[in-house]
């Protein structure tokens, strides 16, 4: 995007653009929003709880798209493989190291995903941004301080009745969008780029089945953040618990000492939670938290599914231990009920991982440096592929891409930083060439 020609249509807001955080992220900007716009509009929701993968397929509908603009860029090993990720390479002007670059093509089942109409509010002037599908849904800057930073960006929405799809379609666009400069910039050294886009992250199986020798990468980045400049370096440790309890139904006109109501013992272990700590409603930054996120059943049996998280492994393992027994707990009150307990242990904090690469930071923090940004390190209160993937061996944290507000109908990017977190990629290409000299 040019200040001198603009490229979008529409009403031109009085309020001056923003400027770019460097050339080369205003030379890209232009080309991620194209993508963007483009990328969002196909729906690819994910599905809690289906034993099959992907857990929907309409995803691949963006993957196979995805195959077919890699090709065009020139990534001619562009393929959708046997793990249901895409995966390419673009060769570096040196052999090594190979940096892996890492997205997600789904999005949140939480929301709707179906029938996105993006909205570009052009260098945006402040006033609060009331969505044209649902005019209850507003982005108030007096609530939204990232927002509110944001006067003269260019800010894209949905219409209020959907998701927007910048987790994680903002990673993919700054993907592919860097991958084509670097393509047709042959003079400009740089690794070996690996790149990757997985399905069904926000079920938390984005890096099954995901074959770590064929990507071949040394090391990798995930682009699944948020705000500009961060680079996130600590995921929670993260465990599932799913309580299941029996309990003995019997027609109720002739149930008298005879019902045990598994809907009331779920009730009450639901209930049994502590209610002022421990919660994702009442803990910020580094506290873990137990959640019950669903409940179904019936008199005869009920179940209760709680995730657990925390940052710290030992702290996790108390967490587990506390629904454990409460759990128990159920079964002590009513000894007629049975109670089972399922632990599942899904992603663990990547610091470990990290720290016994610091290379890896080091090189991005540089990267989002040349891009005129100031990085910071973060932690996230999430998970990402790469807390998997570092578990396995392939050091991955997880870069910004400048979306806001994700899993909401209120998500929104903007221009400028996802303009940002290009320019990042491309000097992370040129940073680890470097480091081979
Ligand atoms: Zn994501």
């Amino acid at each position: 995007m040019r200040r001198s020609a603009r490229p979008f249509s529409g009403l031109e807001s009085l309020a001056a653009r923003a400027p770019f955080a460097s050339p080369l992220a205003e030379e890209l900007a232009c080309d991620v929003l194209e993508r963007f716009l483009r990328y969002v509009r196909v729906d690819t929701q994910a599905a809690y709880r289906v034993p099959e993968r992907p857990s929907t397929q309409k995803q691949l509908d963006l993957s196979r798209l995805l195959v077919d603009e890699l090709r065009e860029i020139g990534l001619e090993d562009a393929e959708l493989n046997d793990g249901h990720s895409v995966f390419a390479t673009l060769a570096g002007t040196t052999d090594t190291p190979v940096v892996g670059l890492i997205a997600h093509v789904d999005t949140t089942p939480d929301v709707s995903g179906a029938d996105v109409s993006p909205t570009v509010h052009e260098a945006w002037g402040g006033e609060p941004i009331v969505l044209s599908g649902d005019p209850r849904q507003v982005l108030d800057p007096a609530v939204l301080p990232a927002l509110a930073a944001r006067v003269g960006h260019d800010i894209v929405t949905s219409d209020g009745t959907t998701l927007l799809g910048a987790d994680d379609k903002a990673g993919i666009a700054e993907i592919m969008a860097a991958v084509a400069y670097l393509a047709r910039t042959p003079e400009r050294s740089r690794a070996t780029i690996r790149v990757a886009f997985t399905v069904d992250e926000e079920v938390g199986r984005g890096a099954e089945d995901f074959d770590l020798e064929s990507f071949g990468a040394d090391i990798a980045y995930t682009l699944d953040g948020s705000d500009l400049g961060e680079l996130e370096v600590e995921t929670f440790s993260a465990a599932s618990v799913r309580v299941t309890i029996r309990g003995l139904s019997v027609h109720p006109g002739t149930a008298k000492d005879k019902l045990v109501n598994a809907v009331k013992l779920a009730s009450e272990l639901v209930l049994s939670v502590p209610p002022d700590r421990l919660s994702p409603e009442t803990t910020d930054e580094r506290e873990g938290y137990v959640h019950p996120h669903r409940i179904s059943g019936s008199t005869e049996e009920a179940v209760v599914d709680f995730i657990a998280r925390d940052h710290d492994d030992a702290l996790l393992a108390e967490h587990v231990e506390l629904l454990e027994r409460l759990a128990r707990d159920v079964e002590v009150r009513e000894p007629r009920a049975k109670v089972e307990v399922e632990v599942r242990h899904s992603y663990r904090n990547m610091r470990p991982f990290i720290e016994e690469n610091p290379r890896v930071v080091e090189a991005a923090v540089e990267a989002i440096r040349r891009a005129g940004v100031e990085p910071r390190l973060a932690i996230t209160r999430g998970g990402t592929d790469g807390a998997v993937l570092s578990a396995q061996g392939l050091p991955t944290p997880n870069l910004f891409t400048g979306g806001q507000e994700y899993h909401s109908v209120r998500e929104w990017a903007s221009v400028q930083d996802m303009g940002a977190a290009a320019a990042t990629i491309v000097e992370l290409a040129g940073v680890w060439e470097e480091s081979t000299r």
